[in-house]
C-alpha cells in the first residue's frame, strides 16, 4: 500500500516548519529537564523506599533475636529455673514460658555445657557452624531433615554473672517461608546470604542443589558492607536485574554473619521513569507530533483560504473575471474574500462596458472614415461628371475637348490613387522580414524622391554602425517615401535642406528625417496620423497613416518628434537583432 503525503504548498511548508520548531525547541528543553528531574527524583525515591524496606526486614529478623535474648535473660535470672536446669535440662522450660515462647515465634530451645556440648535441643537440627562463647546473638545455618534453614538465636549464659554452667540458646528456625513472608511484607524480593568461611551463600535458593553465592559486588561495596558494616545500595544489583540494598547482619562480637538483599526488579514503568534517554525521546516525539498537528491545523484555518484567494487572483490575472472565492467565514479572511468577490464583479461590469464602448467607437470611426472617403471621391466625380457633360455639347472646339478629356483622365486617376491608398491602409501587405541595414530603405526612398528634381542639400549623420534590424525593405521604403514626399512639399519655395540621422540606443536603432520647411503646428500634432487628416487642398490625409501602419507592421514605431532646427522631424524606431540571431 502506498501512502501519499498531501502535497504541501510553499507557505504551508513554512508554517509547518515554524510551528514544529516553535513547539519542538521548548519541547526539547522541557523533555531534557523533565527527564532529568523525573528520573533523578524517581531514582532517589526508589532508593529511599528500598532502603526503608530493607531496614524493616532487618528489624524483623532482629526482633526474633531480641525476643530470644530477653526471654533467655528472664529465665536465667530465675533461681527456680537455674535449679531445674541442673537437675533435668530437657524439662527445664516451664509450660507457661513455653507458651510465651511460642507466641514470640521462638521454636528452638537448646542447652549447651560451657565446653559447648549439646545437652538438650527442642528440635532435631544440626548446626553448621557454632556460635562462640561471649556472643549473645547469631544468625546461623542449620540443617533439618537435610534441608538448609536459618536460625536466628539469642545466647544467654546461666548464670549471667560469674562462670557459666550452661548456655541457654533460644531462637527461631526459619525456612524459605521466612523470606517469602518478608517479601509479602515489603513487596520486595528478599534474599539472605549467609557467611560460609569467606563466601556468602543463599541456602534458601539451594532447594536440593547448590546454594546461590552472593553476586559479584564492586570492591567499594564489599568494603562498606564488611568493614563499614553499613548497607550498600545499587541500581544494578543481583547481576543487573534488581535495584536494591545489601544490608550486613552483624553479631554481637562485630562479625558480619550474613548479608540480606532487598530489592525491586528493574522493569516497566520504573525503568521508563528512570531512563532519561527514552523519556527524553518520548517527550520530543510528543512535541513533534503536537507541532505537526498545530501546523496542519493552522494551515487548514489560514492557508487553505489563502490558497483560494491566490487562485482567485491568478484567475483574475488570466482575465477570468468570473473568478470568485468560496470563503464565508466571519473573520479578516472572510472580509478579504468579500472584497475580492466585489472587485471581480466590478471588473466584470467594467469589461462589459468597455466591450460595448469599443463597439460604439468602432461604428463611429467607420462612419467618419466613410464620410471622409465619400467626400474625397465626390469632388473628382463631380469634375468628371461636368467634363463629360461639356464633351457632349456640339459647340466645343477640338482644343476644349482635349482639355476636358485630360481633366476626366486626371480626376479618375486621382480617384484610383485614393482607392489604392485606402486599400493600403485597410489591408497592409504582409511584410517579408529579413535582416537589413536600417538605413537601406531610407536611402532608396531618398534616391527615388529626389530623382528629376532641382538639387536638395542632404546632410547624413548615420551612427548606427553595422547594426541590423528585421524588416521588409520595400514596405519601409514606401513609408519613407511618404514622409520624404511631405517634406519636399513643405520645403517648396525655399532652399530645400534635408538632415538624415541614425543612432543606436538601449538595444534599439532610430532613424530621423528633418526638413527645413515651416514645421508642424502644435495643435495638429495629435491628429497627424489620423486617416484623411490633411491641411492641404489637394491632400488625401492618408500618407502618414499608411506610413504609420507600415512601420508598425515591421515591428517599429513612427513618431513626429521636436526638430533640431525649425522644420518637421519624423523618427522611426526599431528593435535591434541580437548578434546571435543574424
Ligand atoms: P497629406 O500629405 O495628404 O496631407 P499626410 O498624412 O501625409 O497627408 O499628412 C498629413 C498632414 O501632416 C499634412 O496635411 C500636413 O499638414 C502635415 N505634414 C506632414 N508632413 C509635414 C511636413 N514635413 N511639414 C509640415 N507639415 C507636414
Amino acid at each position: 500500500m502506498t501512502f501519499n503525503l498531501p502535497r504541501l504548498g510553499r507557505l504551508q511548508r513554512k508554517v509547518l516548519l515554524a510551528a514544529s520548531t516553535i513547539v519542538l525547541l521548548p519541547m526539547l528543553a522541557a523533555g531534557w529537564f523533565a527527564s532529568e528531574w523525573v528520573s533523578t527524583n524517581f531514582e532517589n525515591r526508589l532508593e529511599q523506599w528500598v532502603t526503608e524496606a530493607a531496614r524493616a526486614n532487618l528489624n524483623w529478623l532482629q526482633a526474633y533475636q531480641n525476643d530470644a535474648v530477653m526471654l533467655g535473660r528472664v529465665l536465667s535470672d530465675d533461681p527456680v529455673y537455674r535449679q531445674r536446669l541442673n537437675e533435668q535440662p530437657e524439662e527445664a522450660i516451664p509450660q507457661s514460658v513455653r507458651r510465651i515462647a511460642q507466641e514470640l515465634g521462638i521454636n528452638l530451645v537448646q542447652v549447651y555445657t560451657p565446653d559447648l556440648r549439646l545437652v538438650y535441643s527442642s528440635l532435631p537440627i544440626e548446626m553448621g557452624t557454632l556460635w562462640e562463647p561471649g556472643q549473645t546473638e547469631a544468625v546461623l545455618k542449620v540443617t533439618r531433615r537435610n534441608r538448609s534453614m536459618i536460625a536466628a538465636i539469642g545466647i544467654t549464659p546461666v548464670p549471667r554473672q560469674g562462670a557459666p554452667r550452661y548456655y541457654l540458646v533460644l531462637g527461631s528456625v526459619l525456612g524459605q517461608d521466612f523470606t517469602k513472608e518478608l517479601e509479602q511484607l515489603t513487596g520486595m524480593q528478599t534474599r539472605l546470604y549467609l557467611r560460609q568461611g569467606k563466601r556468602y551463600l543463599d541456602f534458601f535458593s539451594a532447594d536440593g542443589g547448590a546454594a546461590r553465592p552472593l553476586p559479584a559486588l564492586p570492591a567499594e561495596a564489599l568494603e562498606r558492607l564488611e568493614k563499614g558494616k553499613k548497607p550498600w545500595y545499587g541500581t544494578h544489583a543481583e547481576d543487573g536485574q534488581y535495584r536494591g540494598v545489601y544490608t550486613p547482619i552483624v553479631d554481637s562480637s562485630g562479625h558480619v554473619e550474613a548479608i540480606m538483599f532487598s530489592g525491586l526488579e528493574r522493569r516497566g514503568v520504573q525503568e521508563f521513569l528512570t531512563n532519561r534517554l527514552t523519556m527524553f525521546l518520548s517527550i520530543t516525539l510528543i512535541g513533534l507530533v503536537l507541532g505537526a498537528l498545530t501546523g496542519l491545523l493552522l494551515s487548514r484555518l489560514v492557508l487553505r483560504p489563502l490558497g483560494y484567494l491566490r487562485d482567485g487572483v491568478l484567475q483574475l490575472g488570466g482575465q477570468n473575471f468570473n473568478a470568485s472565492v468560496p470563503i464565508d467565514t466571519d473573520d479578516e479572511l472572510g472580509d478579504l474574500a468579500k472584497a475580492f468577490n466585489a472587485m471581480a464583479a466590478r471588473l466584470r461590469e467594467a469589461r462589459d462596458e468597455q466591450a460595448r464602448r469599443f463597439q460604439r467607437d468602432k461604428l463611429a470611426a467607420l462612419g467618419e472614415l466613410s464620410a471622409s472617403l465619400a467626400h474625397e471621391i465626390r469632388n473628382p466625380l463631380g469634375v468628371i461628371n461636368a467634363s463629360a457633360a461639356l464633351l457632349d455639347r456640339p459647340d466645343q472646339d477640338e482644343a476644349r475637348r482635349a482639355q476636358l478629356a485630360r481633366m476626366i483622365r486626371e480626376e479618375s486617376q486621382r480617384v484610383s490613387n485614393l482607392v489604392q491608398d485606402f486599400l493600403h491602409l485597410s489591408r497592409p501587405r504582409q511584410p517579408a522580414l529579413a535582416a537589413i541595414d536600417p538605413a537601406a530603405p531610407l536611402e532608396r526612398a531618398l534616391e527615388l524622391a529626389l530623382a528629376g528634381r532641382a538639387p536638395v542639400k542632404v546632410t547624413k549623420k548615420f551612427r548606427h554602425g553595422g547594426a541590423r534590424i528585421q524588416g521588409d525593405v520595400a514596405l519601409l521604403q514606401q513609408a519613407w517615401g511618404n514622409i520624404l514626399g511631405n517634406a519636399l512639399q513643405a520645403m517648396d519655395g525655399r532652399e530645400p535642406e534635408l538632415l538624415l540621422e541614425s543612432l543606436v540606443e538601449n538595444g534599439a536603432v532610430w532613424l530621423a528625417v528633418e526638413d527645413n520647411g515651416p514645421g508642424i503646428a502644435v495643435e495638429i500634432m495629435p491628429r497627424l496620423f489620423e486617416p484623411f487628416f490633411t491641411t492641404k487642398d489637394q491632400g488625401t490625409g492618408l500618407g502618414l497613416s499608411i506610413a504609420h501602419a507600415l512601420v508598425e507592421a515591421n515591428g517599429g514605431r513612427l513618431e513626429a518628434v521636436p526638430p533640431v532646427g525649425k522644420g518637421a522631424r519624423f523618427r522611426m524606431r526599431f528593435p535591434l537583432i541580437e548578434e546571435t540571431q543574424r
